[in-house]
């Protein structure tokens, strides 16, 4: 599932080929994906232009001109792929749409930016620009974790008296927009914090190293898909999955890489999710 890092790297791709251009054609070739698209789609996208291509948590947003956001959200599998003739670096064939190519959107530029979702948990909707941060999927979220809004003294007041695991704390969106599984469990182990500890109970200091480590962690993932995007580009206009390693993420069983750390990797489920820790330096 792609989170925070893989998304903006997604943004990033589409950038050059997106912001600052027309949309000359839109296609919608379903109903919808997790939920029903909004009514006339294709219509509402046709003809505008994208002034602003940003992201809010894992949702990437298009500002038109016609006063609305689109907003994409990728799901569980879904991709955005470039392709065009007259994009001489993208070898992929913008022939007939693919099984799982749901929304093909043409730039007046000649890029094709195709949203392709084999599992169809993605979604995409059209809103008022003015009044997205009012979107059901957005009103609720907590600050970005890359954002201003987000610093220690926030994470020490919102974590005070929490008995809720220190794990569970950080994938709370309404906390953190945007932590998913993946990085909260790389977050843990580089703070060394076992991640059942109750999060009320994690001295102040602790939960204020948590912020520069969080913003570490999803800069590296951020500079690790920007490389791969490079990769991508030349191949075949994918954007967004790139190969990432895990200091713990998926290495149960495996030794600790901590300095001096003699433990192994373990697993544990927590909220249904698999959480990966060090047993040894994680408390
Ligand atoms: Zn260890």
């Amino acid at each position: 599932m792609p989170e925070l890092p893989e998304v903006e790297t997604v943004r990033r791709g589409l950038l050059p080929v997106m912001e600052g251009h027309r949309i000359a054609r839109a296609e919608v070739r379903r109903d919808g994906l997790r939920w029903p698209f909004p009514p006339h789609m294709a219509e509402r996208l046709t003809g505008a232009t994208v002034t602003r291509l940003g992201r809010r948590s894992k949702y990437i947003l298009a500002d038109l001109d016609t006063g609305e956001t689109a907003l994409i959200h990728l799901g569980m599998s879904g991709r955005m792929l470039i392709s065009g003739t007259q994009l001489g670096k993208f070898h992929h064939d913008p022939a007939a749409p693919a099984k799982h190519d749901h929304v093909v959107i043409d730039m007046d530029s000649g890029a094709r930016v195709t949203f392709n979702d084999v599992r169809r948990f993605g979604a995409m909707d059209l809103w008022p620009t003015q009044d997205i941060a009012n979107h059901k999927l957005i009103a609720s979220l907590g600050p970005e974790p890359l954002g201003n809004e987000f610093h220690e003294d926030y994470l020490i007041e919102r974590l005070k008296g929490r008995s809720v695991a220190i794990k569970s704390a950080l994938l709370d969106q309404r906390i953190i927009a945007g932590l998913g599984n993946i990085y909260v469990c790389e977050v843990l182990f580089r703070a060394q914090i076992h991640p059942a500890r109750k999060a009320g109970r994690i001295a102040a200091t602790r939960v204020a190293g948590l912020v520069p480590i969080i913003h570490t962690v999803l800069a590296e993932a951020i500079e690790s898909g920007g490389s791969s995007l490079r990769d991508y580009r030349q191949a075949d206009g994918e954007l967004g999955y790139f190969q990432h390693s895990f200091r713990v993420y998926g290495r149960e069983g495996k030794s600790c890489v901590a300095p001096g750390c003699h433990g192994r990797i373990a697993r544990i489920v927590q909220g249904g999710r698999s959480t990966f820790y060090c047993p040894q330096c994680q408390r």
